[in-house]
This record gives structure tokens, sequence and C-alpha cells, in this order.
């Protein structure tokens, strides 16, 4: 592992931005808001908050960061969507608007606001699967949010929803690097996601870096 906190930035254009920095702080992050190419182009890893899809991927366009985000995420950059950003990172969408853009990269068919628009919110306990996000059930907040309505083959599934409306349905997931929720971790102080997304960053830039090191080291 390399050196030092390794820097994650926010998605910083509409949506709950200071939750998920002050939760990546607290996971010993470097957190970031990330609004332009350049502050893209510095981060080892990248939050796409909660908000609403629709705006944020029109003020992605218009910012000049969507083909930036599509070739971050092409390049390997580990990125954590939640909610609008797990609408952002699905390769296929459902009940969207037509044209509506996404980032892309998980492969994925995202129906938003899948609970029924009757209930804008609700709160669950959910049991996460993997070593990192096992254990005790994590409280989820859902917020108009979506499910996955079908995963691809290399995507892993880490949650789905127990009982009542959405039963079994789908809500966190991870393909690689790529990571993505349903539900909002960053507003509950159960920061599991959070600093799973965190390890996967410090893996991530690990990897990357070892090899420039191995490239520079020199005999003495
Ligand atoms: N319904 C919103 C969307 O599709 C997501 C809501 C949220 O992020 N809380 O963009």
């Amino acid at each position: 592992m390399s050196a030092g906190a390794p820097t994650v930035g926010v998605l910083a254009l509409q949506g709950d931005v200071r939750e998920h920095l002050a939760a990546l702080r607290a996971e010993g992050a470097v957190a970031v808001p990330v609004r332009r190419p350049a502050e893209l182009a510095a981060v080892d890893g990248l939050v796409l908050p909660g908000g609403e899809s629709t705006t944020i991927a029109k003020l992605a366009v218009r910012f000049g960061l969507m083909d930036p985000l599509r070739a971050a995420v092409r390049a390997g950059l580990p990125v954590y969507g939640s909610c609008a950003g797990m609408v952002l990172l699905a390769d296929r969408l459902v009940d969207a608007p037509a044209g509506q853009e996404t980032v892309g990269g998980l492969d994925v068919t995202v129906r938003r606001n899948a609970f029924g628009r009757q209930v804008d919110s609700f709160e669950s306990t959910l049991r996460l699967e993997g070593p990192d996000l096992g254990g005790e059930p994590v409280p989820a907040v859902f917020i108009r949010a979506p499910w996955v309505e079908r995963a691809g083959a290399g995507v892993e599934v880490l949650g789905r929803v127990v009982g009542g409306e959405g039963d079994g349905k789908i809500v966190a997931v991870r393909q690689g690097d790529l990571l993505a929720t349903s539900f909002h971790p960053e507003l509950t102080g159960d920061r599991r996601v959070h600093a799973l997304f965190v390890e996967i960053v410090r893996d991530a830039r690990g990897h990357r870096s070892g090899a420039v090191a191995g490239e520079e080291r020199r005999p003495s």
C-alpha cells in the first residue's frame, strides 16, 4: 500500500455533497469537491452523490465533465454512486426520460424512482454481504430510490431489500472498483460502505503507484 491518505472526490454539481465529504474524511481520505475536469484528474477515486440524476447529468454536460467522467471510469477510476449516483453509473435505465445521459460503466439495468411514487422515502435495515459489509444489518435510507432491475454476469450483488415493497430487489452492487447503492449511507452514520470504498481506492492506488515506483527505482 502506498503512503498517505488517498484523495477521494465528490462530484459537486448538485446533491448531498457535504455529507459524503464528511463520511470520507471520517474514513481517513482527503475528500475534495469536484466540479472541473482538472479537479477530476487529481483524484484517486470519486463519489457520485444522491440528488437528481437528470439535473446532475445536464450539469455534467454543461461543465464539460461528462466525457472526462466516462473516460475516467473506462480508465479504471474507482467510483461509488449512491442513489442518483447509482443511476448515473448504470449502463441502462428504465423509467427515465428519453435521452437521459449516464456516465455508465456498471453493467446493470437500473429503474429510477422504483419504489413507487407515493412512497417517496423510507428507512429499512439491510443485511449486506461481503467481508467488509457483513455483520450487523446496516440502516438504509431510501429517497425516491432506484433499484437494480438486472445485473450483468460480472456484477456482485451486495444487498437486497428484505420484506415490504421491493422484497428481493437488488440495492447494493459492486463490479471491480465500481460500487453503487440505492440508499444513502452518508445520512445514517454507519460508515461501512464508505470504509469499503476508501479501501477500494487505497488498493487501486497502491497497484498504480506500485507500478510507477517499480519503474522509477534506480540502483543507488
Ligand atoms: N430519483 C432520483 C434520481 O433518479 C434519485 C434520488 C436520490 O438520489 N435521492 O435521480
